[in-house]
């Protein structure tokens, strides 16, 4: 079981070759592709990083159910169960992220990270987002990128700025220094899970946790 729509890289390519001899599933593929955005750095394709509205990743999910089934036809009530379950608990999860996004006076309601993971969020959670670099972790970024953010930073005043788990902390930290210079004392806010959880057996290592994890690092920093 994998994401798709090229977020593991090269190694989509791979999996998707396994698929021809074992069964591989890619949750992205049960998304409603009108509901996908498109990617501005690779035309064509689509931003991977949809499990961050989690009511549309909460849908796509749902596809596993009839694979899984008919995978193993004897647990089809635990697969059925699972699902309920999860439904419920990814609905809620959907609705106290509204909630808390909302708390965040509005001209703080702006999320700035070092790549452009979180476009999905922004739209389903009405926070605008700014990233230093595209979509892809290996994209670089140039010092016209740290300038134009730093300047939209200090004319807006935004209290805080986030570094992310799965890329270099020192882009963002440029943009810090950049607004300090300027005499805007931005801060840290946090360290945002983007292309990866926690580790295993802590609650960030589970989706619903690093969500929480996330929005509660988001509104703490911004509010
Ligand atoms: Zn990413």
């Amino acid at each position: 079981i994998y994401n798709g729509l090229h977020l593991e890289g090269k190694m989509g390519d791979i999996l998707e070759k396994l698929g021809r001899t074992r069964k591989v599933i890619a949750v992205s593929a049960s998304a409603d592709k009108s509901l996908l955005r498109k990617s501005e750095d690779f035309p064509g394709s689509y931003d991977p990083h949809i499990w961050f509205n989690v009511a549309l990743w909460q849908k796509a999910t749902q596809g596993l159910l009839p694979e899984l089934t008919a995978l193993d036809p004897e647990n089809a009530a635990y697969y059925q169960e699972r699902a309920k379950k999860q439904a419920e608990e990814l609905n809620s999860l959907h609705s106290w992220t509204l909630e808390q996004i909302a708390s965040i006076p509005e001209n703080q309601r702006v999320l700035i990270t070092a790549h452009d993971a979180f476009g999905y969020f922004g739209d389903a959670y009405k926070i605008e987002v700014r990233g230093l670099q595209g979509i892809s972790t290996v994209s670089e970024f140039g010092l016209l990128d740290v300038s134009n953010l730093v300047k939209f930073i200090t004319e807006k005043r935004i209290k805080a700025v986030f570094v992310e788990s799965s890329v270099p902390k020192k882009s963002i930290e440029a943009v810090v220094t950049g607004c300090r210079d300027r005499g805007h004392k931005v801060k840290i806010g946090g360290e945002l899970y983007s292309d990866a959880l926690g580790a295993e057996g802590t609650p960030e290592g589970t989706y619903a946790g690093m969500v929480r994890h996330n929005v509660n690092t988001i509104t703490r920093a911004l509010r």
